[in-house]
């Protein structure tokens, strides 16, 4: 590839897509079609506990998720969910919900015309739908009350709670196969064929095609990655991507990061959740953000400003900027929620601090806003660059708040409406 071709090279196009729209009130959210790839987390709470839910999901929709999917798992939690959404309504949260069923979904959602109606979208897995003839029974019953409230709905097949009915049915077919598939491959296969097979009858029942979003969650990166080519290729719904399972810390963040960068860089990918276990006493809201900076770190979106900062070395003997970066890295987000209306734009902004004069002035220069803090044996002093110039010097033991006064100017003074 030249080098210009190679230069100019960013992620494809995105697949070409049905689009889906999820709605509440006045807020509605495209998944699909050529809109930006959409941010959902899922709730940890008892869901029958509609204020501790309540506040868990304004918590993670103030963080930027723009769907949030709550378990709906027995009568107290479909009781429940009314409720929540009155609660929400109270706070100004008007984030769509999404209702998780498994096994009971046709019980609860035929039981609790509330809950159907204050939901946006049903999440259906087919393979806990129901066994033998009631399987097909129970699916048309969710698929007809989705129908009947216009609600749309993700067909998301696990490969944990696969159909085993298909599974046995697709082994038979590979078996008499002259050359069988590898039973990675028919596992591949199954997941694939349950999602597309369950929309296309969906389809029949009579929900529209442009109200479905598939999904095809495994736990192996490599495994997603073949996995949803082949489902991108074979069918035009939108797609719910993410790595399921994809455990604690910094490798759920790891393994789920590799895995969407891959097929997001393909144009694969139109809503994503990121699965993380979260830390004992964790914050929910670490899935939401840890998705944004996917978007964002990758070029497809901007959720909030950046800040640039350097590893440290030798050269730091401090902790300074170590906690500089910090600082202003929470602060720019808490601020997002406010700044949002206000300063439009302003999330596109970077911020780089720096731990000594190596590449502090350089990457510093960079940013819209940046500082290089002084390194072991430098004088003790911080030059601070605004769009590239060197405008001030900051000294001494207040360095941190005084470079937060610098950002909050620039934000005001940059990015504020222009009043007429
Ligand atoms: S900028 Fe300085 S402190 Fe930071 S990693 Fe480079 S040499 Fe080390």
């Amino acid at each position: 590839m030249p080098l210009s071709s190679a230069i100019a090279s960013g992620p494809l196009e995105r697949h070409q897509r049905r689009r889906a729209v999820i709605r509440y009130g006045e807020r509605e959210i495209v998944v699909g079609g050529c809109a930006p790839v959409v941010v959902q987390s899922m709730t940890n709470t008892d869901t029958a506990d509609a204020i501790g839910t309540a506040v868990q999901i304004k918590a993670l929709a103030l963080a930027g998720s723009e769907l949030v999917r709550i378990t709906v798992n027995n009568a107290e939690a479909a009781a429940a969910v009314p409720a929540i959404r009155e609660q929400l309504d109270r706070m100004g949260i008007d984030v769509p919900l999404v209702g998780d069923f498994h096994y009971n979904g046709h019980t609860l959602l035929q039981d609790f015309p509330d809950c159907a109606r204050a939901l946006s979208k049903y999440r259906i897995n087919p393979g806990n739908v129901g066994k033998g003839a009631k399987r097909d029974t129970q699916f048309a019953q969710m698929i007809e009350i989705a129908c009947k409230y216009d609600k749309p709905v993700r067909i998301g097949v696990n490969w944990g709670s696969l159909d085993q009915a298909l599974l046995a049915r697709i082994m038979d077919e590979n078996a008499a196969r002259s050359a069988p598939w590898s039973a990675q491959t028919v596992m591949y296969e199954a997941l694939v064929t349950s999602a597309i097979e369950n929309a296309q009858r969906a389809e029949e029942i009579g929900l529209a095609g442009d109200k479905i979003i598939l999904s095809c969650k495994v736990s192996g990166v490599q495994d997603l990655i073949a996995v949803y080519r082949e489902l991108a290729r074979r069918c035009d719904y939108p797609l719910h991507l993410g790595l399921t399972e994809a455990g604690m810390g910094s490798k759920g963040i790891v393994a789920s990061t590799a895995a969407l960068a891959v097929l997001l860089q393909e144009g694969i990918g139109d809503t994503i959740r990121i699965s993380l276990t979260p830390e004992p006493g964790g914050d929910r809201t670490r899935e939401v953000i840890v998705g944004q900076e996917i978007l964002q770190t990758m070029g497809m979106r901007k959720f909030t400003p950046m800040v640039i900062a350097c590893p440290g070395c030798g050269r730091t003997t401090s902790t300074v900027f170590q906690d500089l970066a910090d600082k202003i890295q929470t602060f720019l987000r808490d601020q997002m929620p406010q700044w949002k209306g206000e300063y439009p734009g302003v999330e596109g902004m970077n911020v780089a601090v720096m731990g000594c004069i190596v590449n502090g002035p350089g990457e510093s220069k960079h940013a819209n806003i940046g500082i290089s803090l002084p390194g072991t044996g430098e004088l003790p002093s911080a030059p601070v660059f605004i769009d590239g110039e060197k405008r001030m010097t900051l000294r001494g033991e207040h360095i941190a708040e005084e470079f937060q006064v610098i950002v909050l100017d620039y934000v005001r003074s940059h990015y504020g409406k222009q009043t007429a």
